[in-house]
């Protein structure tokens, strides 16, 4: 188990577009170990490994208490839109609205390199539209409407 550095915003790595994975060696097995402890220390609900300085196409997703680790990611269909709140690790203490699709489709690859299908609505179609982003050097400030704002640290918030 390690703790990762998160890179934040102003960090030319996180603008960075991510190779894909082909191979999973033990190296980006122990990579994606260290995202899960990295994410859930820092109380988020998403990292995409560019967060923390690989430019790989990896993320990882526990908005619920059902992680999903997505290798290679792609989004096959969206539906309709949602408005909502939404945070970033890499920008600490801001938030802002973002337009994201309400439902969402997408394939990934699993850390036995098996192939699965995702449906999702709500945060996590949000959640999973915000980390595939990162993987193409896209940060949520890029998009978001209106302004940033502050957020209270004690804040139940849900960082991606
Ligand atoms: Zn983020």
């Amino acid at each position: 188990m390690a703790i990762r550095n998160i890179r934040h915003l102003g960090d030319e790595l996180l603008r960075k577009k991510c190779r894909e994975v082909t191979d999973l060696t033990p190296k980006l097995k122990e990579l994606i170990e260290d995202m899960y402890d990295t994410m859930y220390e820092a109380e988020g609900v998403g990292l995409a490994a560019p967060q923390v300085g690989i430019l790989k196409r990896i993320v990882v997703i526990d908005v619920d208490g059902t992680p999903y680790t997505m290798i290679n990611p792609r989004i096959l269909e969206t539906r309709d839109t949602q408005d909502g709140s939404e945070g970033c690790l890499s920008v600490p203490g801001k938030a802002g609205i973002v337009i994201r699709p309400a439902y969402v489709r997408a394939e990934a690859w699993d850390e036995n390199m098996e192939r699965y299908e995702v449906e999702a609505d709500g945060y996590l179609a949000r959640a999973i539209c915000h980390e595939l982003d990162h993987l193409e050097g896209i940060m949520y400030v890029d998009k978001v409407e209106g302004s940033i704002y502050d957020v209270e640290m004690d804040d139940e918030e849900q960082d991606v």
